[in-house]
């Protein structure tokens, strides 16, 4: 799935990931488990059940991601996200707003059956 919203998150998480692994270089295995890190985080944004409507991850009620790449990804949105204001402003702004969206309804196709 790609559209305007899910293409903005991927850039944030690439972004954000960038910073971290600039600065704190050591805080994961290597390269390869960056890069590793981020193509299932675009992954996960590309089979999203909400789609284009999807709320923040951290409020979601699915919590698609593995429990190890969610604990990576914290720490890594810890980090990045108040350093990011002065280094890609827009985009920061963006995200902000995005992650005030309500959470909408699960989609039927995942809706636990009763
Ligand atoms: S955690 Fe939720 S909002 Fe984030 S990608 Fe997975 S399903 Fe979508």
């Amino acid at each position: 799935m790609s559209g305007k919203r899910i293409d903005r998150e991927k850039l944030t998480i690439r972004k954000m990931m960038a910073l971290y692994q600039r600065r704190c270089p050591d805080a994961l295995p290597d390269e390869a488990h960056y890069q590793a890190l981020n193509a299932y985080a675009d992954k996960r944004l590309d089979k999203c059940v909400f789609g284009e409507e999807k709320p923040a991850c951290k409020q979601c009620p699915v919590h698609c991601y593995q429990p190890a790449k969610r604990e990576e990804m914290k720490q890594i949105m810890r980090w990045s996200g108040p350093r990011m204001l002065w280094r890609h402003p827009i985009l920061t702004i963006r995200h902000l707003i995005d992650d005030r969206r309500p959470v909408p309804e699960l989609p039927e196709k995942v809706k636990p059956k009763k």
